[in-house]
């Protein structure tokens, strides 16, 4: 399959006064493939909202390298990166704070085709009205501000922002999870429409894998800025390869239809997520893992095969020949 986006030991550290830095994203590296969507999954603080930004240029990286299409676009200035933003979009967490409340929601989807110039006022009035109908708005809407929407109905006009300039590809920052449970379903089913409408591609970036279990192809599970393990979503679920992902996935509710011999059982996690910028030595997931050995506390283990297809940080993986864990 065509890799669109890959990402090649992406850092992005930040100033922390006297105690250094912080090191949100750590050298990570993945590709994301034409056509499909990789799901991005971790705790609050794991890095993975900041990785989004950097794979869009949202925030430039640190160190490390983006490509886009087989472009590098890294060090790309303001005038050669915006066709390129036109191909890559964002979409936030939180549609209300990312709609500006003085402007009318026709006017907010206009606004990347006039900065792209993207036709005639004419042509973008009919594209932005197309688009309210694509993503199940109607253009009775057109000109109410974004307080006379409800929450789904303001998610709905990010996605039609993010849409307007014919992106390739999206990144999507837990995009449901501000909404109540009921609407998330219809916000996902609407991801997934899109992405068979148009042929899109998606990073869709979630804090538990419940969320994104159904609408990734892939998942890469992120803890302290790091990729810990990447496999396809079907394989994740049915055996994780990495304890943390072993953790998250105890805590994703299971429909108990009486199929299911042994339910999962919930692991619960002893001691606090580690200070980005005092990362623990070796494994960084060391102190919290309940099958770490004297290797995971001096040894960092690297981002290598567990299995076929099932890449995972863990000197004692879950699945593969390397280990079982104990
Ligand atoms: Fe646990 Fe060791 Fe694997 Fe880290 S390397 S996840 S501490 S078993």
């Amino acid at each position: 399959m065509t890799v669109l986006l890959r990402a090649s030991e992406v850092v992005k550290r930040y100033p922390a006064g006297r105690a250094g830095a912080v090191h949100a994203v750590n050298g990570v590296s993945l590709d994301v493939r034409a056509g499909e969507t990789l799901g991005v999954v971790g705790e609050s603080g794991c890095g993975k909202s900041t990785l989004g930004r950097c794979l869009v240029r949202l925030t430039d990286v640190t160190s490390g390298r983006v490509e886009f299409d087989g472009q590098d676009i890294t060090a790309l200035g303001a005038r050669r990166l915006r066709p390129v933003r036109a191909g890559l979009q964002l979409i936030f967490q939180d549609p209300y704070a990312s709609l500006n409340p003085r402007r009318r929601a026709g006017d907010i989807v206009a606004e990347p085709l006039k900065v792209h110039r993207q036709g005639s006022a004419r042509a973008i009035r009919d594209r932005v009205a197309e688009l309210f109908e694509v993503v199940g708005l109607s253009a009775a809407h057109l000109d109410r501000y974004p307080h006379e929407f409800s929450g789904g109905q303001r998610q709905r006009i990010g996605i039609a922002r993010a849409l307007a300039t014919r992106p390739r590809l999206i990144v999507a920052d837990e995009p449901v999870s501000a909404l109540d449970v009921s609407v998330q379903a219809q916000v996902l089913n609407l991801f997934a429409d899109l992405q068979d409408e148009f042929g899109l591609t998606y990073v869709f970036i979630a804090h538990d894998l419940g969320v994104v279990r159904h609408v990734s192809d892939r998942i890469a599970v992120m803890y302290l800025g790091e990729v810990v393990e990447l496999a396809d979503a079907e394989a994740l679920y049915a055996a994780p390869a990495h304890p943390y992902t072993e953790t998250l996935l105890s805590a994703v509710p299971e429909i108990d239809d009486g199929s299911d011999p042994a339910p999962r059982e919930r692991i619960v996690l002893t001691g606090d997520v580690p200070n980005p910028s005092d990362r623990p030595a070796g494994c960084a997931f060391h102190p919290r893992c309940p099958y770490a050995r004297d290797l995971c506390r001096t040894e960092r283990p690297p981002l290598t095969e567990a299995a076929p297809g099932r890449l995972s940080a863990c000197h004692f993986p879950l699945v593969g020949p390397r280990g079982s864990g104990g």
